[in-house]
């Protein structure tokens, strides 16, 4: 279905979203074809995040491509946004202390500092996310509503909150120096 918009538009309205309010199914209905995609919504178990390397040579991931979560605390792209800075700021420091000047085992020697600074964060991200949505939407036998007002909202709920209102630090005001941006060089 991903490569045909007009199997994804019917498939919409008639089957999966038959019940769903029919102002979104009017935009459905006149959207630009050429636009449409369908795409599954991807998850990484915290615990993968945690253990395995998230680094291969001079290669790294960010964003959703590192953390997939779902979508109960509106994170995704928050923490995509944070990666970036923080990868950035890495990249700015090996910079400046080579005066511009980086072979590739500097650059792997700043993906490593990324990896870990942000490894713990989104491996908590991804967790608290989940948990969020596990326990708000888990339904209402007894366990679940103990679970949901004795636990989550009592002492998981207020650190997730917390935890959003994060500083990733700010990237090193050498990377604007016009001297050092004319003279920098990646191997
Ligand atoms: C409905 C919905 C609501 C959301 N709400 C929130 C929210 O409120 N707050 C929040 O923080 N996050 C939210 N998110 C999550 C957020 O959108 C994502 O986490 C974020 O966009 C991830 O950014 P990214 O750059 O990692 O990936 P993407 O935004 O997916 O960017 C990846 C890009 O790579 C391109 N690409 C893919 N393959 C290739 C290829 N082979 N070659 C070249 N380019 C390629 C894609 O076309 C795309 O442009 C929401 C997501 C959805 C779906």
């Amino acid at each position: 279905m991903a490569g045909n918009p007009q199997l994804i538009q019917s498939e919409l309205l008639q089957n999966y979203g038959k019940h769903w309010p029919p102002l979104y199914l009017d935009v459905v209905r006149h959207c630009d074809l050429s636009t449409l995609t369908w795409a599954p919504l991807m998850f990484r178990k915290p615990w993968d995040i945690m253990f395995n390397k998230l680094r291969k040579d001079n290669i790294t991931v960010a964003g959703d491509a590192m953390h997939p979560m779902t979508p109960d605390i509106g994170q995704g792209g928050c923490s995509a946004l944070e990666d970036a800075v923080v990868l950035g700021r890495h990249i700015g420091e090996v910079l400046s202390t080579k005066n511009g000047k980086l072979d590739s085992m500097d650059i792997g020697e700043a993906i490593d500092g990324y990896v870990k600074e942000r490894r713990w964060r989104v491996t908590w991200l991804v967790a608290g996310s989940y948990l969020s949505g596990w326990a708000q939407q888990g339904g209402s036998n007894w366990w679940m509503k103990f679970l949901r007002d004795v636990i989550f909202y009592r002492f998981l709920s207020s650190k997730l909150v917390n935890d959003v209102n994060y500083d990733c630090g700010i990237l090193p005001s050498v990377a604007f120096s016009s001297e050092l941006k004319s003279s920098s060089k990646i191997d």
